[in-house]
């Protein structure tokens, strides 16, 4: 095989992936949008997820800056050369991450330190299998970490919250899947789409259930029990009423897919794998002999640009909006007050243009106990790790920053607030009881941005004007960042108000709906 040209393919397989969502995802979220009542939050949403989708499109950059853990899928003629395709796959991914394609995203398990390259132990993962065809079949998917870690097992039988006992049949499993839906809230950037295994051990039930995310999603599921629930599960899930981003709406779900493998008699799992609306996944097929690419997978059908009805559907949205609209936002330059924090509520729209700091993991981690590199008083931390690139006179630049997922900062993040004086954060999913209450006692909102919509928030970032703690690696810095127009959602207030215990309230309300048997 001509190696150098099989590289190449992959380079291109990786750029498309991450920068391009295949028109079959596109289809989708078109007809979510189509079903979402014009003028709610959940339709502001999704009008800015397809400009997002647009913007990535048309700049060649990843939709999310979560570029998530490369995970190829490679079917080969007897004969091909495995080791060497991975060699080539290997120099391809770091080569997509150098050209700020994919996010550094490997780090140590013990250290956490990045390997700056996304090569590493375990990364990306590579599975080969052989077949009997004359053409390599190459397909990947970059799953980020807000739904990855929205995947959820089951044991069967169990006692699921609002659906009572789930016992080893069919119906059994339904309720299984509900409840994976249920529980991944907004947090995983729904409306999103889900992959099920049942059967196999712990490890192969999630095997299987990613491998349900490379099927189609207009396929249509050869066994009659499984389409059966596939069917039920796309015609009801939505009524659980998350919505998208977990705003509260009418899409929640926009693709299911059930594989069944055998078990032990013992064991009886249901592993369901959640993945957001950025659904990246495409594949190749490849020419064993030249290396270069034969045909695209995932691209029939016409391809759905969402240009120009994206951004009127978000004024027309605004407009009929019974919630705060886009023209109403309040506009916030910090440093902010306690006293402009309290005047905000619920559902307010806020825009903010000055500076913000980006803080995840290692940065909330590293406060607890040390002093800030900036003064923090009055000012906002936005949860988010962005793709960066430095040009050749050593200045950076934002490829990708859309925000990452906040629960993860619970334990730290209302200890912080009150040591800092910071009176806004910024992310994606909510927070807990314990940043609640912070926010209730200190004076400070939570604001809920657009998940994966990193170009869009690439866009509002003018310039980034210094950096500290690099020592964390580029998404784990603090990054200053100065911006224009940054439109967030208040999602929890400094009156102890919070959208998403509301809406996990309702939603488990409406999950009791479906506790009778439905499959015999
Ligand atoms: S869209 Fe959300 S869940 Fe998906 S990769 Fe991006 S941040 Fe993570």
């Amino acid at each position: 095989m001509n190696i150098e040209k099989f590289q190449e393919s992959m380079y291109k397989l990786i750029v498309e992936t991450s920068t391009n969502l295949p028109k079959d995802v596109r289809r989708a979220i078109k007809e979510a949008k189509e079903r979402e009542n014009s003028g709610t939050r959940s339709a502001m949403s999704l009008a800015t997820i397809t400009n997002n989708i647009q913007m990535a499109d048309e700049n060649v950059s990843p939709i999310c800056q979560d570029t998530g853990l490369p995970t190829f899928k490679i079917k080969v003629p007897v004969g091909a050369n495995q080791l060497e395709m991975q060699k080539a796959i290997k120099n391809a991914i770091a080569l997509a991450t150098k050209d700020g394609k994919l996010r550094p995203n490997s780090v140590d398990s013990l250290t956490g330190d990045n390997s700056g390259d996304n090569l590493g132990e375990g990364t990306p993962v590579i599975k080969f299998a052989q077949w009997e065809k004359d053409y390599i079949d190459a397909r990947l998917i970059l799953k980020g970490g807000g739904c990855e870690n929205k995947n959820i097992q089951y044991s069967l039988p169990c006692e699921l919250e609002g659906l009572g006992r789930a016992g080893r049949d069919l119906d059994g499993i339904r309720k299984c899947i509900l409840h994976s839906v249920y529980q991944a809230q907004g947090q995983g950037c729904s409306a999103g789409f889900i992959g099920v295994g049942i059967g196999g051990d712990r490890s192969s039930g999630y095997d299987l259930a990613k491998e349900q995310l490379f099927r189609s999603v207009d396929d249509v599921n050869p066994h009659e029990d499984l389409r059966r629930l596939e069917d039920y599960i796309m015609a009801n899930a939505n009524e659980l009423g998350i919505g998208t981003m977990g705003f509260g709406g009418e899409t929640t779900l926009l693709g299911c897919k059930v594989g069944v493998m055998n078990r032990i008699p013992a064991s009886f799992f249901v592993s369901v794998a959640y993945n957001c609306w950025a659904f990246r996944r495409l594949g190749v097929q490849v020419n064993p002999e030249t290396g270069e690419i034969q045909d695209w997978l995932y691209q029939e059908g016409e391809k759905i640009d969402f240009a120009e009805p994206a951004a009127a559907e978000i004024a027309a949205a605004a407009e009929a909006s019974e919630a705060p609209a886009v023209q109403e936002a309040i506009t916030l330059t910090p440093p902010i007050t306690e006293e402009q924090i309290r005047q905000l509520k619920v559902g307010d729209v806020v825009k903010i243009t000055g500076r913000m700091y980006t803080g995840r993991d290692a940065i909330h981690k590293y406060l607890m106990d040390h002093e800030a590199p900036v003064d923090l008083n009055g000012q906002v931390i936005y949860h988010c790790g962005p793709v960066m690139l430095k040009d050749d006179e050593g200045n950076w630049h934002v490829k990708a920053a859309g925000p990452t997922t906040s629960i993860r900062e619970e334990p730290y993040q209302g200890d912080i607030m009150k040591k800092f004086g910071i009176r806004a954060v910024i992310g994606k999913g909510g927070m807990g009881p314990k940043t609640l209450a912070a926010l209730q006692e200190h004076g400070g909102v939570y604001l809920n941005a657009i998940g994966g919509a990193a170009q869009y928030y690439a866009d509002c970032i003018k310039s980034v004007e210094g950096v500290d703690l690099m020592n964390f690696g580029i998404p784990e810095a603090m990054w200053h960042l100065r911006v224009e127009g940054f439109t967030a959602v208040v999602t929890m207030d400094s009156h102890g108000n919070s959208l998403h215990s509301d809406v996990e309230k309702s939603s488990l309300e409406k999950l009791a709906q479906f506790k009778e048997p439905v499959f015999k």
